[in-house]
């Protein structure tokens, strides 16, 4: 016994697993490259935070550098002598805003310096000239101004202090949109951001990324809320107290509004698109196979009733039916195999002859049927008899002929199926190898 054995259509979960992983490749393909922008972008902005916190580092140290006039001789004679001082300061602060004043000021300040309280406050730790090199700072915030005294000794001896008061919006300000400094209780001392206003103060306006914020160990990093990325770096202020160097970013800059949204419909349409290309190859695959005479190659007898429903067949079609002569004795004399050869040979001798809108069916054993496109009995006789004549001139072994006979398609396929049928009878009864046309005797 031969088994037959013929490929498996592939089953639906192999598909289903397949459109999973085209959906899975879609994400991949599409998520990728926006992950290394995002990444980019990101890298992008912590460099302009450390460029930001170099000029800071400059302005710190500028005002640092600002301590060393106390241990000059017109500090020291101050007191005596105030002009000269009072003239370098002139210059010193002329066309420029971040140093907004330097003054100097003795241990024992009239009642109306703003300072009096924090500068008796002061005296007895820099009594001791031990402290002489120490200075003492002061912010407040909600004057935006950072306040730092230094002590000037004349002769060992504390006379006084310079006092140098910083703007700190000036000292924080950046050429660059977004950047918020915010002080270590969460202050926000300057911002060119206008979703974040100066003197406000972050840990009341966004109080769960302030919580991660002041939490983090983290030296650089990025935080979020539900519009923004806020990219931070930790910054050393003027009193070396931490604080926040922050670059908020509407979120839209890193991912297109909607992105996942798209990103979604497109895995999806992937996803569908493949399942259903793949639904109709096998729905194709099914259709040829139902529709398929296997020997052949031919259309089968399924494809004539379908073809049957066409009412474009009528009036403009012959259809002819042939049936190869004396076949069983072909089958007797040379095996049933060869007989198949034949039946094939004689199949694509009928096919070769007629055209891509034609059709031609393997009716049953060696019975075929052929359906040609044409209003006029002429032709159709014509390529039938052609058909007749090629398989009867083709000279291989071994040799058979057909009859047949045809009719014109008028009220339905079935009825001229019956006509062609009876010219075929006739045929064989006229000798065989021979054309037989149906002639409408009412006509
Ligand atoms: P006629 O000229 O009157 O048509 O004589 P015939 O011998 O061809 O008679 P008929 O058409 O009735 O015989 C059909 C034979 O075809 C019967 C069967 O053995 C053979 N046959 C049917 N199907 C197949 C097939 O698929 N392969 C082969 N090899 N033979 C087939
Ligand atoms: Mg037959
Ligand atoms: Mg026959």
């Amino acid at each position: 016994m031969v088994l037959y054995y013929t490929r498996a259509l592939s089953s639906s979960s192999g598909i289903e697993l397949r459109c999973f992983l085209i959906m899975l490749l879609a994400i991949f393909v599409i998520n990728t490259p926006v992950s290394y922008l995002k990444r980019d972008k990101q890298n992008d902005i912590a460099f302009q935070l450390q460029t930001i916190n170099d000029t800071l580092i400059q302005r710190k140290h500028h005002i640092e550098s600002l301590n060393s006039l106390r241990s000059t001789q017109i500090a020291k004679q101050y007191f005596e002598s105030p002009l000269a001082f009072d003239d370098l300061i002139d210059n010193l602060l002329a066309g420029q805003n971040l140093i907004s004043d330097i003054h100097i000021v003795s241990t024992n300040p009239s009642s109306s310096y703003r300072h009096q309280g924090l500068i008796h406050s002061f005296n007895p730790f820099f009594a001791s000239p031990q402290n002489s090199h120490s200075s003492q700072a002061f912010i407040e915030p909600s004057k935006l101004n950072y306040t730092q005294f230094s002590p000037i000794y004349a002769n060992t001896q504390h006379i006084g202090y310079l006092v140098v008061e910083v703007a700190l919006d000036e000292f924080a300000k950046s050429t660059r949109n977004n950047i918020l400094l915010v002080g270590p209780s969460g202050f926000v001392y300057a911002s060119s951001a206008p979703s974040h206003r100066s003197s406000s103060s972050i840990s009341n306006t966004e109080v769960a990324l302030w919580e991660q914020l002041s939490r983090s160990r983290r030296y650089t990093g990025m935080l979020e809320n539900s519009d923004d990325y806020f990219i931070y770096r930790k910054v050393e202020m003027l009193n070396d107290s931490t604080a926040y160097l922050i670059k908020v970013v509407d979120k839209t800059e890193f991912i297109p509004k909607y992105f996942y949204l798209i990103l979604g419909l497109i895995t999806l349409a992937s996803g569908c698109g493949y399942y259903l290309y793949k639904f109709r190859r096998e729905h194709q695959a099914l259709s040829k196979i139902s529709y398929q005479d296997e020997l052949s190659g031919l259309y089968n007898r399924h494809y004539l009733r379908k073809l049957e429903q066409r009412s474009t067949l009528r009036h403009q079609s012959y259809v002819g039916i042939f049936d190869i002569d004396h076949f069983k004795q072909v089958n007797d004399k040379y095996g049933h195999d060869i007989g198949d050869q034949v039946i094939k040979r004689v199949a694509q001798a009928i096919k070769v002859r007629i055209r891509d809108s034609d059709y031609t069916f393997r009716f049953g054993g060696e019975e075929f049927v052929v359906i040609i496109h044409t209003d006029s009995k002429s032709i159709a006789a014509q390529i039938f008899e052609r058909i007749r004549t090629d398989i009867a001139s083709m000279n291989q072994a071994p040799n058979v002929t057909i009859s047949g006979g045809f009719s014109p398609v008028v009220s339905s396929l079935p009825q001229s199926l019956k006509q062609a049928d009876q010219m075929l009878y006739k045929a064989k009864q006229g000798g065989r190898n021979k054309l037989e046309a149906y002639c409408d005797k009412a006509a």
